[in-house]
């Protein structure tokens, strides 16, 4: 069982993961390096990978600055708001300057976006979000990545980054293996961007049987924007702000365009309004400077989304679920309906074949709507990942080290899901980040720092050996099966994963014990979780190339709990109800978390450390 040792050597650019983030990287590294060579390496195929994988019926991070609509610090103030104030506004603030023209390009590479006929302006859903006709939005910004990349490898799960044996703490590449042939692949590279995705399936989810796959973020994202970046020691931030959505029931179906442009409304079971109802009490928790019902209402802002979420969970924990979406009188208008289906066809089909299967029409009955389970990313409403240097004419101190979205790692940088406290970049965004990555990269490059990069043999074959390890388990101990798929020696990647989900679940705060955790619970998770982790290193098996990829991704969303787990502990305040509740500290405390929480886990001992590090409002409260 010795599978081909394929190796690309010589690259300066190498993109992990082409999602939303990575395609933006690898057109933007031709633009500023003509002559570099350029790699994609993707797990699954670049035409239809990633969270925009199915399509999207909506931008939803575009300013419209040309048509006088927003600028790039009103969206600051509005990512700030909606995050309880933890965002890091130097690359939210870069982000929003760039992503117009990010947008301006996918119409010109041929998606169709919606105009208003009276302005002529794209057709808004909501203030910052445009409606698209956008089924095939993956294949033609894959399309303009493909054109641009020397080399596009599809199929190649990356497990882990190659490090420098001359230079502590920088990159050299990374490693994989190809998931229908089982070649083990080695990239050779002086500087790597990671736009691998974020996790979905680490807490138990509400769909059980054969709806298991049907999860709000994609079921294919594994976690590996933090399991390759926390492995190679880079610094991770907001780890603890994992998400929690409020969707249409056991679909997953998207709630922005009917509540934005629909302008539909919720209500509970016996037809009341009940958001309200809970803001005084939350107030209490929080604080008139994060919900001020009064002053939302004036200046348009919404509501913080984690606030929202916390009205629908007390609701149905009062006893008057469900709760339920007033489409009925939307779905009158002829016009409005077929705006409301076809969001679904053209983003969450399932959603759409879930109503027609169990006769749902959202014109004659209102639909109910429910909470997820927690998801970890750093796109939607959440600034999960890596704790990255900013742009130099923006960034203070203490968030500036030279090249723009470059980890704590030298050379290696991320975009999309993988950079930390940039929430609200969505599709768009994601792809202006990996822009701004991949000029910094050539830029890294080109001023010299990526010279005398040594990768040993050694290194490489150790990793090989690591990755194929799970196979050799299988060989090993395969006859020693009991029944069915039970071994005294070893887990499969199901096992563990029904193992890490259920353990998130119970102590990390996710559905069953509605958000909830303390840290007598989270350090039981966290003992939990090491034992786990033990058992994936010393007896994981996969029994063909298929499950090698399912044991791989179960690293992955294991180091990401880990992170999750360590800055849930450490945060010691509830600063998203709604998102997660510390039951021994009920209440957000700007006193002592007015911070963002950055944290580093030793590769050789797996030791963690935990800081505060500042946080800098640079944009001020003025619209
Ligand atoms: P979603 O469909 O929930 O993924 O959201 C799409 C967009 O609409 C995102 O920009 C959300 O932040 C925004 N959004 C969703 N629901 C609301 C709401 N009730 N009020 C304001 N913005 C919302």
């Amino acid at each position: 069982m010795d599978y081909k040792t394929v190796v690309e050597d010589n690259i300066d650019v190498l993109v992990v993961g082409a999602g939303l983030g990575g395609t933006g990287a690898a057109f933007e590294a031709r633009y500023w390096g003509p002559t570099k060579k350029i790699v994609i390496a993707e797990k699954a195929n670049i035409m239809r990978s990633g969270a925009v994988a199915q399509g999207l019926y909506a931008i939803n991070c575009y300013m419209g600055s040309r048509f006088g609509e927003n600028n790039p610090e009103d969206h600051v103030r509005y990512a700030r708001i909606d995050l309880m104030g933890m965002v890091r506004e130097d690359l939210l603030f870069d982000m929003a300057r760039h992503v117009d023209s990010a947008v301006h390009q996918f119409e010109e590479w041929g998606l169709p976006l919606m105009r208003n006929e009276k302005t002529g302006a794209y057709q808004r859903e909501g203030r910052w979000q445009i409606m698209i006709h956008g089924e095939s939005y993956k294949p033609i910004v894959a399309e303009a990545a493909t054109k641009s990349a020397d080399k596009v490898f599809n199929r190649i799960c990356v497990t882990h980054l190659l490090m420098d044996e001359s230079k502590a703490n920088r990159v050299g590449g990374a490693v994989g293996f190809n998931v229908r042939t089982g070649d083990y692949h080695v990239f050779k590279s002086k500087a790597v961007i990671v736009g691998a995705g974020g996790a979905s399936n680490i807490y138990k989810p509400r769909s059980v049987g054969e709806g298991a796959g049907r999860v709000w973020y994609a079921p294919w994202s594994s976690g590996s924007a933090y399991g390759l970046l926390i492995g190679a020691g880079a610094k991770m931030t907001q780890m603890e702000n994992r998400i929690v959505l409020a969707r249409f029931k056991d679909g997953y179906g998207p709630v922005g365009a009917y509540f934005l442009h629909l302008k539909t409304y919720t209500q509970n079971a016996y037809g009341e309004e009940y958001e309200s109802k809970w803001f005084p009490a939350l107030q209490e928790m929080v604080g008139k400077e994060y919900l001020d019902p009064e002053a939302s209402h004036r200046t348009h802002r919404p509501i913080p989304t984690c606030l929202r979420n916390h009205a629908l969970i007390s609701e149905v924990n009062a006893g008057r679920g469900p709760i339920h979406m007033v489409t009925m009188e939307a779905f009158q208008d002829p016009h409005l309906e077929e705006i409301g289906w076809h969001n679904f066809l053209g983003m969450t089909v399932g959603q759409a074949v879930l109503w027609a299967a169990t006769d749902v029409d959202p014109k004659y009955e209102n639909p109910e709507l429910t909470t997820s389970e927690p998801y970890v990313m750093g796109s939607h409403a959440t600034g999960c990942g890596a704790w990255c240097s900013g742009p130099e004419d923006v960034s203070p101190e203490e968030y500036f080290w030279g090249y723009n979205r470059m980890t704590t790692v030298e050379g290696l940088f991320g975009a999309g899901d993988a950079v930390g406290g940039t929430p609200h970049a969505f599709s768009s965004g994601s792809f202006t980040e990996g822009r701004l990555a991949a000029k910094a990269a050539c830029k890294y490059i080109d001023d010299g720092k990526a010279e005398g990069i040594v990768i040993s043999d050694a290194q490489i074959q150790r990793r090989k050996e690591e990755i194929y390890k799970p196979m050799e388990t299988y060989r090993v101990y395969r006859n020693a099966i009991t029944a069915g798929t039970v071994n005294p020696h070893y887990i499969n990647p199901r096992q563990g994963l029904d193992r890490l989900q259920k353990l998130m679940d119970e102590y990390v705060g996710g559905v069953t014990v509605n958000y909830m955790t303390n840290d007598k619970l989270l350090n039981i998770g966290l003992k939990k979780l090491k034992l786990l982790e033990e058992d994936w290193e010393n007896g994981i098996a996969a029994e063909d190339i298929h499950e090698l990829l399912r044991a791989w991704e179960l690293k992955h969303r294991i180091m990401t709990s880990e992170a999750v787990i360590q800055h849930t502990l450490f945060r010691e305040e509830t600063r998203w109800p709604g998102y997660y509740y510390r039951g021994d500290h009920m209440k957000l405390d700007d006193e002592n978390w007015h911070v963002l929480t950055v944290s580093r886990r030793d590769p050789e001992t797996g030791e963690y450390t935990m800081e505060k590090a500042p946080l800098y409002h640079l944009i001020d409260d003025e619209e």
